[in-house]
C-alpha cells in the first residue's frame, strides 16, 4: 500500500447519479467537485466546478455509471478546465456505501473478498447498493493498482448495543434476515460528532451529543462519550422523525391494513418512502422546507400541520436521546434545514429550555454555521456546524490507505 497519499477522489455514487470531489488531502483542500446527473435517462447532465470557482453545466452522454466515471476523469484531467495532469496523480479513491450491515463496522479497503462481502449486501439497498458497488468495480479498471476504500453509512452507528438496535420480536428474525435497527447518515452524524468535539474544545471520547442531521432525508443520534448509543433510522431510513417525502415512525398495524385493502408491498413502500412527510401532509406538492414554512405563514392548514408534526417528533427524540446519553453537552443541527431554515429551527428550540438550553433567538435567525445558537451561559449549547460527508469519506480513506505506515 503506497504511504505517500496527496490527492483522494471520493465518489458517492447513487441510483441515477454520481457525485464526486477530489481533495488534496494535506490541507484538506478540495480541488473540485460536481455530479453528473440522471445517469441512463437519455438526458444525462454534468455539473462541474473548479475549487471555489463557478459551476458549469452541460448534456453529457452517461449510459451507465462507468460513462459517468469517465467523464469525470476527463473534467478532472482537461487541459484548460482541470486540476490535475494526469489520473496518475490520483492516490486512492474512498466510495460511499449505503450499507455495510454488521460486517463492515469501519471503512475498508475494497479487495476481491471484501468486495464479494458487500455484494452480499445488495438486498439490504437494492436501490442503491448496485450502483455503489458498480462504482467501485468501474474504478478498478480505470485506476489499475489504485486502492478503493468502502465508507459505510451505517458504520458509524455500529456501536449501538444490542438493546437499543434489536426489535422487540422474535430473535429467529434477526438470525435468519438480519432484521435489526442499522443507522444511516453515519458519515455525517461521524463528521458532526468530531466538529462539535472540537468546537467545544473536549476530546472527542467524553463528549455526550445529540445530532441532528436535517435535510430533505433525517435522522438523529445519541452519542455517548464520542460514540452511538442509538440513532432514529432502523433497518431501512424510512424510520424516526418526518421526513421530505418519508413517514417516518408510523404504527406498523398501518402497514397491514394496508396490505389486507389491497396495496401491494412495492405500493406501500412508493407510499411511505415517496409519498409521505412533508409533501404528503402539507398538501402543497412540495417536500421543499422553504416551501412548507411560505405556506404555513401565508395560513395553508397542510403546510401548518406538516410542519407542526417535523418539530413536534424531532423535540421528542431530542428529549428522549438527551436522557438516554445521560444528558448532552451539545445538541447539534447539521443538514440542509438544520444549517439553513431559522424558522424551522425555532419550532424546535424554543421547547428545550427544560433541557438547559438557553436559546439566543436573534442568533438563530442571523446566524450561519459554524457558531452557537444558545446564549453563552447555557447550560447545555445547540451548535449548527455544517456538515461535510465527502470530506469525512476523504479522511476515512486516508485513514484506511496509510494504516501501518
Ligand atoms: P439536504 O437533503 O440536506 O440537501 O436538505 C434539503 C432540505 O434543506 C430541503 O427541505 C430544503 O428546503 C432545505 N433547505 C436548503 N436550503 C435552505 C435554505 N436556504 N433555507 C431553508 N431551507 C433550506
Amino acid at each position: 500500500m503506497p504511504c505517500h497519499i496527496d490527492t483522494i477522489l471520493v465518489l458517492n455514487a447513487g441510483s441515477s447519479s454520481l457525485k464526486f470531489t477530489l481533495y488534496k488531502i494535506q490541507g484538506e483542500q478540495r480541488l473540485a467537485n460536481g455530479v453528473v446527473e440522471r445517469i441512463a435517462s437519455g438526458s444525462a447532465n454534468m455539473v462541474y466546478r473548479r475549487g471555489d470557482g463557478p459551476k458549469t453545466e452541460k448534456p453529457v452522454i452517461a449510459r451507465n455509471h462507468s460513462d459517468a466515471i469517465q467523464l469525470v476523469c476527463e473534467a478532472l484531467t482537461n487541459p484548460e478546465t482541470g486540476v490535475i495532469k494526469t489520473l496518475r496523480e490520483i492516490d486512492a479513491i474512498g466510495h460511499r456505501i449505503l450499507h455495510g450491515a454488521e460486517i463492515f463496522r469501519e471503512a475498508t479497503l475494497m479487495t476481491e473478498e471484501t468486495l464479494s462481502k458487500v455484494r452480499e449486501l445488495v438486498p439490504f439497498g437494492p436501490l442503491h447498493m448496485p450502483a455503489n458497488i458498480g462504482g467501485i468495480e468501474a474504478c478498478q479498471t480505470i485506476f489499475p493498482g489504485v486502492p478503493n476504500v468502502g465508507v459505510f453509512d451505517t458504520a458509524f452507528h455500529q456501536t449501538m448495543p444490542d438493546y437499543a438496535s434489536h426489535y422487540a420480536i422474535p430473535e429467529i428474525y434477526y438470525q435468519k434476515y438480519g432484521f435489526r435497527k442499522y443507522g444511516f447518515h453515519g458519515t455525517s452524524h461521524h463528521f458532526i460528532t468530531d466538529a462539535a468535539a472540537e468546537f467545544l474544545g473536549k476530546p472527542v471520547d467524553e463528549v455526550n451529543l445529540v445530532t441532528c442531521h436535517l435535510g430533505n432525508g433525517s435522522s438523529l443520534a445519541a452519542i455517548k462519550n464520542g460514540k452511538v448509543l442509538d440513532t432514529t433510522m432502523g433497518l431501512t431510513p424510512l424510520a424516526g422523525v418526518v421526513m421530505g417525502t418519508r413517514s417516518g415512525d408510523i404504527d406498523p398495524a398501518v402497514v397491514l391494513e394496508l396490505v389486507r385493502k389491497g396495496m401491494t408491498a412495492d405500493e406501500i413502500d412508493n407510499l411511505l418512502n415517496k409519498q409521505s412527510g412533508l409533501l404528503g401532509v402539507g398538501g402543497i406538492n412540495s417536500n421543499d422546507m422553504r416551501d412548507i414554512v411560505e405556506h404555513a405563514a401565508a395560513g395553508y392548514h397542510g403546510a401548518q400541520l406538516a410542519l407542526q408534526m417535523w418539530a413536534h417528533r424531532i423535540v421528542q427524540y431530542i428529549g428522549a436521546y438527551y436522557t438516554l446519553v445521560g444528558g448532552a453537552d451539545a445538541i447539534v443541527l447539521t443538514g440542509g434545514i438544520g444549517e439553513n431554515s431559522w424558522q424551522a429551527r425555532d419550532l424546535v428550540l424554543s421547547r428545550l429550555a427544560c433541557l438547559g438550553v438557553d436559546y439566543d433567538s436573534e442568533a438563530n435567525r442571523t446566524l450561519r454555521g459554524p457558531c452557537y445558537l444558545t446564549k453563552p451561559e447555557s447550560k447545555t449549547k445547540v451548535m449548527v456546524l455544517p456538515t461535510d460527508e465527502e470530506l469525512m469519506i476523504a479522511r476515512e480513506t486516508y485513514k484506511v490507505v496509510t494504516q501501518g505506515c
